[in-house]
């Protein structure tokens, strides 16, 4: 098999008792598959067949359905709110109005996996080129990359999910991609730049998180809404102060006698930030409030230990 992408419109599939039916075949082979039963229920607007590496078909097939879903609620404000800083690589670290903090650690499966690969990859550049061996070692660093990859979307899919069900805010809003961050660092040590670049990897990661956060919130009735975050990193929440926070920082610590970590303090002024900028001032006093209540200092901390029940994603072999 040889081919980039297929596209098919209505016409050119029937999906029943749980398989996709393609109206051609490939020389005489009809091309079905398992998909899940559910999708029955929705109206597809076109399904495609693709490889996931097109070259000689070494990759894996899948077949992509696109199709209509239509919220089981809508939305309404409820005034809860919820706060996410999606932190560049370790943690997600969420507030609520209530002043619970909810903070997540990111199981880091690309550190994993790099580890792996690039040690493939020097045994693969002392190889011969092109030779077997060398074709063998590829093979695998392909097979680990693909791996690598599907662990973290697995991750993903179902750390959005369990986050947009578990908060009983129907206002979600997440900072924006700081970018700002990302042009200081190129005052860092050498070593220490070699680590931001790896992370940079990891912006493509957090703005498809944020994708799914979104339409996970939208069929659940919830919405997410995206505001600037530069400067709730630096910024003491408790008096106002600037600060210098490069990105090896992990705690803020100001003169007013605030001491926090710096991804809670982030996230408390993005809270912050949203409240204000669309003058909910009921929700920012009752916000404050609670933060007072929870002790400036001390937080009741939920932490959610990840590395349970990860599978690789199910894929469809042609
Ligand atoms: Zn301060």
């Amino acid at each position: 098999m040889y081919f980039l992408t297929i596209l098919y419109n209505q016409s050119g599939f029937k999906i029943e008792n749980g398989k996709i039916t393609f109206s051609h075949r490939y020389n005489k082979t009809s091309l079905s598959f398992n998909i899940p039963q559910q999708l029955e229920n929705y109206n597809l607007k076109h399904a495609e067949i693709f490889n996931s590496e097109p070259y000689k078909g070494k990759g894996d097939f899948f077949v992509s359905v696109v199709y209509e879903t239509f919220p089981q609620t809508n939305y309404k404000d409820n005034e809860k709110y919820q706060a996410i800083d999606l932190g560049i690589t370790k943690t997600i670290t969420a507030v609520n109005t209530d002043g619970k903090i909810l903070e997540i650690t990111n199981p880091r499966f690309d550190k994993y996996w790099d580890k792996k690969i690039n040690h493939a990859k020097s045994r693969r550049d002392h190889c011969k080129k092109y030779s077997r061996r060398w074709f063998r070692i590829n093979d695998a660093i392909r097979v680990m990359t693909k791996k690598k990859n599907n662990q973290i979307k697995d991750w993903q899919h179902k750390l959005s999910r369990k986050m947009v069900e578990n908060t009983r805010s129907n206002t979600i809003i997440v900072g924006d991609l700081d970018v700002k961050d990302m042009i200081n660092s190129k005052k860092l040590p050498k070593s220490r730049q070699k680590s931001l670049n790896r992370s940079t990897q990891n912006n493509g990661y957090i703005s498809r998180f944020i994708e799914f956060l979104t339409y996970k919130s939208e069929f659940l009735g919830k919405q997410l809404t995206k505001i600037d975050e530069s400067y709730t990193s630096k910024i003491c929440y408790v008096c106002g102060k600037v600060h210098d926070m490069p990105l090896y920082k992990r705690n803020l610590s100001c003169d007013c006698g605030n001491e926090i970590d710096r991804d809670r303090n982030s996230a408390i002024n993005i809270m912050v930030r949203y409240l204000s900028q669309n003058a909910i001032w009921t929700g920012y006093r009752r916000f404050a409030y609670n933060l007072r209540q929870t002790g400036l200092l001390t937080f009741d901390v939920y932490k959610i230990h990840p590395m349970d029940e990860i599978n690789t994603r199910r894929n469809l072999h042609a």
